[in-house]
């Protein structure tokens, strides 16, 4: 499962990007890489900036079959977010 960062490099395929001409007689949208001369880099994803970023799970250290703590105390829970690595939730679960 990607990183953070590695996932920021990836292209988006729900990201548009405006394209407008230099004499400003045309204006487009597009999803894909774009000649440099027009200024534009590839969209890329924005990981945690983006409402369909979900983060995946790892194992609780804290967490042991044998003992049952009260409450929502987060010891009790066998699977935590792990905040290094996540994907889109978009695309489904990798
Ligand atoms: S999480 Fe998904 S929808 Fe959001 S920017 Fe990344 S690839 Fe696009």
């Amino acid at each position: 499962m990607p990183t953070e960062a590695e996932a920021r490099e990836t292209w988006c395929p729900f990201a548009r990007q405006i394209i407008l001409s230099r004499d400003g007689d045309w204006v487009g949208a597009a999803n894909r890489a774009l000649p440099q001369e027009l200024g534009n880099s590839d969209p890329r994803c924005l990981a945690s900036g983006c409402a369909a970023w979900r983060w995946a799970n790892k194992r609780n250290p804290d967490y042991d079959e044998n003992l049952q703590w009260s409450g929502d105390d987060p010891r009790n829970d066998m699977y935590i977010e792990d905040r290094e690595h996540g994907y889109c939730g978009l695309a489904g679960k990798p």
